[in-house]
């Protein structure tokens, strides 16, 4: 199997009018089909610039990144983008809201109307079709754009700090739900987080960055000896403590 997406030396720094920030220096890492991917780094090390590029959103100065061979470029359908936000339409309905992407794209085929009615019944957002978005809870609406991004057929899921904004009992069954529906449909994924215990709960693999400019300070593969656990489950595990204690260390050296 070949990877789906291959990031190889690659460097950025912003320019602004009070000088240059170097935040990204010499990243390279492979990432599998179907892969789990998360990143974890100190806050302003550069996570979010990673996944930008990765988006296309902004040109590395040096190196490459190329999703199925080809260099990523923005607006791309290929890269499906999940944000702390939701940024649901509230004068849409649900069901609107799952289609606009399509609407955009002009791509209302009966094929694609046909997937999105699928999703939405195999992910029991059926009943809430005509709903408007303020009328469901936080991890519902979370569970909606998931959807509307799925609708698309990304082949790579960027998430940054999708759950952050929820309170932490939502946000322990919400990232529960989504990393299991990202797993259900096969899909790629790199996701964004400062929080560890996400990152060892959903990851098949975990990249530690440095402070800035970010480099990959440690790679950790996750393994759990019953390979079908559930995110939740995942979290009860005996592995768990240890892949956590050796994240937290790489990050706080000193403690
Ligand atoms: P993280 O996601 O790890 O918190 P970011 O990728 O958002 O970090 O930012 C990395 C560094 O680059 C930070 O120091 C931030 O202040 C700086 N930075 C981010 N975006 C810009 C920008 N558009 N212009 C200038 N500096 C920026």
């Amino acid at each position: 199997m070949n990877p789906i997406l291959k990031v190889r030396d690659v460097c950025l720094s912003y320019h602004t009018l009070s000088g240059e920030t170097p935040a990204l220096s010499h990243i390279s890492f492979d990432l599998m089909p179907g892969e789990f991917l998360s990143i974890v780094g100190p806050s302003g090390c550069g996570k979010s610039t990673l996944l930008n590029l990765i988006a296309g959103l902004l040109a590395p100065e040096c190196g490459s990144i190329t999703l199925d061979g080809k260099p990523v470029s923005a607006g791309s359908t290929a890269v499906g983008y999940m944000l702390q936000k939701d940024h649901l339409l509230e004068w849409r309905s649900i069901y609107k809201n799952i289609l606009l992407g399509l609407e955009i794209r002009k791509e209302l085929t009966p094929e694609k109307l046909s997937h999105a009615e699928e999703l939405l019944r195999i992910y029991g957002l059926d009943r809430f079709r005509d709903a408007r978005p303020s009328q469901l809870s936080g991890g519902m609406r979370q569970r909606a754009a998931l959807i509307r991004t799925l609708v698309l057929k990304p082949e790579l899921l960027l998430l940054d700090e999708p759950f952050s904004a929820l309170d932490y009992q939502t946000r322990l069954n919400v990232s529960d739900d989504i990393g299991q529906i990202i797993k259900k449909e096969k899909k790629t994924a790199i996701l964004v987080t400062h929080d560890l215990a996400e990152a060892v709960s959903l990851a098949d693999r975990i990249l530690v960055l440095t402070s800035r400019p970010a480099t990959i300070g440690q790679t950790v593969n996750v393994s759990f000896s019953d390979p079908g656990l559930s995110p939740l489950a995942r979290r009860n595990a005996p592995e768990f403590k240890t892949y956590f204690n050796l994240i937290w260390k790489e990050l706080n050296p000193d403690e």
